[in-house]
Parts: structure tokens; sequence; C-alpha cells
């Protein structure tokens, strides 16, 4: 049977050690706080049923306004003086029919689904179990009551038998009914399977995630930032964009907003840039905003003759105000004629200086059509485009 799994994540402290000026769970780390990045882990879950934070008891009782909007419900409780107190205040606000619950550290906000998975599957099979990482270093005991400075090493322990505790840690109802009553002593525990092993229960250990880290020093936030930002670097949006227009005489031929010397132009409503219009298409697909004629309709009289740069120009904010950056451009011109080599650093600068990015991020070539129909009979000018985005913090 799949059991019923509810999440309590633990946020009672303040993070002390980190010495801002804020709690350290409502830091921001990479345009999210490290309290909802966790949270949102939980609530995302398909197999997680209810989620419960424990906050300090002022957070607690003006909680931050993200926690309402999640796509499920959370319950907020207050904590207390010490993690289990917290943990077990939390377990007061599980509901019944919970069998299983995981205990998960605030402080790691980039636990992922797969090794809360592992552990809600160790935790269903032995009814105690947490992620924990081998220890890669050897590791020292130290002789109890040594000097702190240079402490006597006791031994050396086994490095193959030695693995770091991480969160989440799961367990049976039973088990965690019995580590909260037995928290509520003088004992004090840095997590909850250490209580449930002095209690007596077998505990499991969960290959945990080096990924998972533990955000308490300085140099811990620093490593969730970079972090962050390296996971923002990855979150691309690419988009295409595709026009044609006709050429006929008597009018300019403009492409990117740079009159190109030629015995024709190109027919339209605007000025007919046909790669303004291709590259507009192009961040506007990116960003899944539609095109340029739901924007900017050709029955619009507004638009009569209108600049393209500036449809161009007002796509790139639309696509900035959505959250994105432009990482960069590349079109396509397919003209017979005219020679377009001379004029693409020109169209180049041009493009880039109406999207506010820079010259080595936009790129345009000119490809003959070889004499074939009408783009090789110089007929009409057609253009593709694609464009890549990057999704700025909280956009997705
Ligand atoms: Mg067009």
């Amino acid at each position: 049977m799949t059991p019923r799994v509810a999440a309590i994540i633990a946020a009672g402290g303040r993070g002390a050690r980190l010495g801002a000026s804020v709690p350290k769970q409502l830091i921001e780390v990479g345009g999210k706080s490290i309290l909802l990045r966790s949270v949102e882990a939980f609530v995302a879950h398909p197999e997680i049923s209810e989620v419960v934070v424990v906050l300090p008891a002022d957070l607690a009782a003006d909680p931050p306004a993200y926690l309402s909007r999640l796509s499920r419900r959370v319950l907020v409780v207050a904590g207390g003086p010490r993690r289990q107190d917290s943990v077990a205040n939390g377990f007061a606000a599980v509901s019944d029919q919970a069998d299983l619950i995981l205990v998960h550290d605030a402080a790691r906000p980039f636990v992922s689904a797969d090794l809360i998975s592992r552990t809600i599957k160790a935790g269903a099979d032995f009814g105690a179990a947490l992620a924990a990482l081998p220890s890669s270093d050897t590791v020292k005991l130290a002789r109890a009551d040594d000097e702190r400075e240079c402490p006597a090493v006791d031994r050396t322990l086994p490095r193959e038998q030695v693995f770091l505790a991480q969160t989440p840690q799961a367990f049976s109802r039973d088990v965690l009914r019995a580590i909260v009553a037995a928290a509520s002593g003088a004992r004090v525990a840095t997590d909850e399977a250490a209580l449930a092993e002095a209690a007596g229960y077998p505990v499991r250990l969960v290959r945990g995630d080096p990924g998972n880290i533990k955000i308490t020093t300085a140099g811990d936030l620093d490593a969730a930032q970079a972090r962050a930002a390296a996971e923002e670097r990855m979150r691309m949006r690419v988009g295409t964009g595709y026009d044609l227009h006709r050429l006929v005489e008597g009018r300019p031929l403009i492409l990117g907003g740079v009159v190109v010397p030629f015995d024709k132009g190109l027919a339209g409503h605007s000025d007919a840039d046909v790669l303004a219009h291709a590259v507009t298409d192009a961040i506007l697909g990116a960003s899944a905003q539609g095109d340029i004629g739901r924007h900017f309709p050709d029955t619009d009289p507004k638009w009569r003759g209108a600049d393209s740069l500036m449809m161009l120009a007002d796509a790139a904010a639309l696509v900035r105000e959505a959250g994105y950056a432009i990482e960069n451009v590349d079109a396509v011109v397919i003209a017979e004629r005219p020679k377009l080599l001379p004029h693409l650093d020109a169209i180049r600068s041009s493009l880039a200086r109406t999207l506010s990015i820079d010259p080595g991020r936009v790129s345009v070539k000119g490809k003959t059509n070889e004499g074939v129909g009408e783009l090789g009979r110089s007929e009409a000018m057609a253009v593709h485009a694609v464009a890549l985005l990057s999704a700025r913090a909280g956009t997705e």
C-alpha cells in the first residue's frame, strides 16, 4: 500500500552563524528565499500529501505571503526553543491520516525530487531512514574533553563506514511519535535520526546528494548563490521567426533598420523591414507572447509606414518585462540581389542597438536562392530568424 506522506519543513531557527540581519530562511538565493525553495520542493512532489512549515513564533504569526500562494496549501506552525521542539510542534499539526512523515531542514533548499522519493521509499520499507553522503575525507575522532585548539586524536574511523547526515529524514508515524516523546526531555539532538537510534529503532541510510547542501556559513551562502546562478543560465527558451515581403519598385529597401541601396524595395504596411519582423517574431515566440501581428496589427493606422525597429524595440521590452534576457539572435536573409555582405555589420549593429544587446550576440547572414522560384527571381525577400532567451530569477 502506498503510504500517505506528510512533510515537516523545519525552519524554526534563525541561523545566527550566518551573521545576516534577516533570519536565514528568508535570505534570497537566485531571487527566491531559501525557505520558499525548500517548501516548493515538497509542495510540488507528487508523493507528498501535506506540508507543515515550522517557523519562529514571530514569523509564524505573520508568515511570508508567498507561502499562501503555493499550488497547495501549507500549514504554518510556530517552532520551539530547540529543533526537536519545533519538530514536535510540526508533528502535532500533521493529520492523523499520514503514516509516513518526512522531516526536512529548510536550510537545504536544493533538495531534489529524486532524493525525496528515495527517502520516502526507504522510510516506508524500514520505518526510519535518512539521506546521507559517504565521507570522502578520512575522519578522525578527537578525544572527548580535550582542548579545542589542537585536540588529540582518539582514533581514525573506518572511512567506508562514515556517512554525513543530510535531510530529508523519514519516519513511520509510530517511530516519530516515540522520538517526539523521548525528545521532550533534556537531551538535545541535532537530527531526529539520532533520537530514533537512541530510542533503539534501526535507522537506514539512503544515498544522499552532494548538491543538497546545507546553508550554514557565509561561504555556504556564496556557493548557493553560484549554484542558483548556474541553474538560471540553464533555463533557456528558443524561438523562431519567419517573414516574407514582395519586392516592388518605388520603395526603399530597409533591412534591420539600414537602408540598402537597390532598385527595388519591400512592399508592406509598415516600412516592410522583413528582417526586423522575423527577429521580432523570434523573440516574441521564445517568450510565448504571440507574434508581431498580435502586438502590432497591420489594420492599425498607427503602424502605417512605421519604423519596424520601433516594433522590435517594443517587443524586446515586452520580453524583458516577462523576465527574459536576450542571449542571441541569428537570421538568414534570402535575397538573390543585392549583395548584402557590405551591409551586414551595419545591420547587425542596428539590430543589437534596438535589442539593447552586444553586437556580438547578433548574427545576420545573406543567402541567394540560386535563381529558383519567386525569391530567386527577386520578386520577394524572405528571412528566417532564431532567438535564444534566458529566464531571470523567479520567472518560471
Ligand atoms: Mg512582415
